[in-house]
């Protein structure tokens, strides 16, 4: 992976390794609102009345997590990142919930797809085949207030940005590049996920089926909504051509793939090259 010094982290940490830090840092975001925040404010918010104590932690997170500017102190991005970090809820308790009915069949068997949060992953999958449509890292503050069909539903979306964002080249977790290939039936690791998306900066992989990739290819969302839906209508893995095991292998090496979507007596085809570039679209009526 392409981090930083190890020595460099460590000592970032560091930093922030006394419970105090943290009350300034999270308490400085909550000011920093209103734009800088001046030492006596931000030492009243935090309510430290030992002011050599204060400025002795204030300092420790100076230059690093915050900064000091001539109206007062706000945030750096380190500080910001802490920031979300924490409200993401991670070092919490992790709650768990499910397995949950969604009542949507899986494509592959006639079960019921089930979700269930476990080690803050939502998990979509088949209970009977182990088909997995979806699985993906989830913070955990996120679920605690939804209910289980609101959960599925931020699943659907959490994936469908983060393959938004891959789809376009942009790594969603460090924003470097992403390349895209397709890969063999042989040697996907999940059932059905046929496109891989690799940043060679933090090796984030992310793999998609080849009907979830393409679901905002303008041929697919014009053809689906001529027919009447909307890409976002549902859950993403709702669509019966998502997780579709009948995706053509068309050549081998080079690996090209179609996608067959059908509605009312008519077919899209959707050819992608081995580099996930739609190569070309049709539309066929009846048996044509
Ligand atoms: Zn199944
Ligand atoms: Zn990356």
């Amino acid at each position: 992976m392409d981090a930083p010094d190890p020595e460099v982290v460590a000592d970032a940490f560091d930093l922030l390794s006394d419970p105090l830090r943290v009350r300034i840092l999270t308490t400085l975001w909550e000011e920093d609102r209103r734009g800088p925040t001046s030492y006596s404010d931000l030492q009243d918010a935090v309510g430290v009345r030992d002011s050599g104590r204060f400025n002795y932690h204030l300092s420790q997170l100076t230059d690093r997590y915050l900064r000091k500017t001539d109206e007062g102190y706000a945030m750096r991005p380190a500080g910001v990142q802490v920031v979300d970090l924490l409200a993401s809820g991670v070092f919490g308790e992790i709650p768990e919930r499910g397995p949950v009915d969604l009542e949507t069949t899986c494509p592959r068997c006639s079960a019921d797809l089930e979700l269930e949060y476990r080690d803050g992953e939502t998990v979509v999958e088949c209970p009977d085949c182990e088909l997995i449509a979806c699985w993906l890292l989830f913070p955990p503050a996120g679920v605690r207030d939804r209910d289980d069909e609101s959960l599925a539903w931020g699943a659907h979306v959490r994936s469908r940005e983060y393959n938004r964002m891959a789809n376009a080249g942009l790594c969603p977790f460090c924003s470097r590049e992403i390349a895209i290939e397709l890969v063999h039936p042989d040697e996907v690791p999940l059932d059905g996920h046929h496109v891989l998306k690799r940043c060679a900066g933090c090796e984030a992989r992310l793999w998609s089926s080849l009907g979830s990739y393409l679901l905002d290819h303008p041929a697919v969302v014009a053809f689906l909504w001529d027919h009447g839906e909307s890409v976002d209508d549902h859950p993403y893995w709702a669509f019966d051509f998502v997780m579709d095991p009948a995706v053509e292998l068309l050549s081998e090496d080079p690996v090209h793939y179609r996608q067959t979507i059908e509605r009312d007596g008519e077919r899209l085809e959707v050819e992608v090259a081995p580099d996930g570039e739609v190569v070309t679209t049709r539309r066929v009526r009846g048996d044509a």
